[in-house]
């Protein structure tokens, strides 16, 4: 199993448009991008890959990175920054396996799957999938399975990826709080790479304008606001999960210019072979 982090960047990215915090600075001096989210998995065995989420910057990742087009895709949630570049498979693709969600969102009225076909009607070459979380379907000769996480209001799905072949897994804690479901942490549990979404540093929640929650023994909180976990509590995931190895993904440019690259903070292009 091949993994390519094509977009390691919150819905903003780094560097910002715009903005000439001394992060973006830092970032533009040393050619360092963290674009919108999104992974590529290679089946080495099969040949076949497995995109997870469409970023807005779908064709800069797949120019830059030289990975193959995905066979397949799984969308974990709505949010611009993992959607949104559907459209890019216009004219690109003649067939497209699409898996996603089939749990209603009480928030939408619409499973994720279901907006998708809303939203992209227009995609003929979308074979859309609707799938049940916690039960593992077959996609490009792994074992997948999408599992319920926190990222308030709207449905979201962490993903584990195993290949039943040589045992390799991925997880991946999809936008999510700390406050994860125990089912979808057993599937989770004990992958060789965890990918954690970790917006910011937890000393950054005082900025946040419902601070942080669920603290650490030490008073720290693991979650940003109600959306995201904290650098602090995708650590401590990371634990809990027993991971052999981590990357922090998801950043947002507000991490400190003298925090934003330390280890374990992923930036884009960073490939592993689990
Ligand atoms: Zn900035
Ligand atoms: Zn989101
Ligand atoms: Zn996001």
């Amino acid at each position: 199993m091949r993994v390519t982090l094509l977009g390691t960047g919150d819905t903003t990215g780094t560097p910002t448009v715009g903005c000439d915090c001394d992060t973006c600075e830092t970032a533009r001096e040393r050619g360092i991008e963290r674009t919108r989210f999104s992974v590529h998995v290679e089946n080495e065995r099969t040949g076949e890959s497995l995109l997870i989420d469409f970023s807005p910057d779908f064709r800069t990742q797949f120019l830059r990175d030289g990975v193959s087009l995905p066979d397949a895709a799984i969308v974990t949630h709505i949010h611009f920054d993992h959607l949104d570049g559907l459209g890019n498979v216009f004219r690109v693709f003649d067939a497209l396996d699409l898996y996603a969600a089939n749990e209603t969102d009480p928030k939408t009225g619409n499973s994720v799957a279901e907006t998708v076909r809303e939203d992209y009607h227009y995609l003929e070459m979308l074979e859309i999938h609707p799938t049940t979380p916690l039960e593992p379907v077959e996609i490009c000769g792994f074992d997948v399975t999408l599992v319920p996480v926190d990222h308030p209001p709207l449905i979201c799905y962490g993903v584990a990826i195993e290949d039943p072949e040589t045992g390799a897994k991925l997880s991946l804690s999809g936008d999510t709080s700390y406050d994860i479901p125990d089912p979808s942490r057993e599937c989770l549990a004990d992958p060789d790479l965890l990918l954690a979404d970790a917006i910011v540093p937890a000393h950054l929640c005082e900025y946040h304008p419902m601070g942080g929650r669920h603290e650490n023994d030490d008073g720290v909180p693991r979650t940003f606001g109600t959306k995201h976990m904290t650098r602090e509590g995708a650590l401590d995931l990371a634990d809990e999960l027993n991971a052999e190895q981590t990357r922090l993904v998801h950043l947002a440019h507000y991490y400190p210019a003298d925090e934003a690259f330390e280890e374990p903070l992923a930036v884009d292009g960073e490939q592993y072979d689990l």
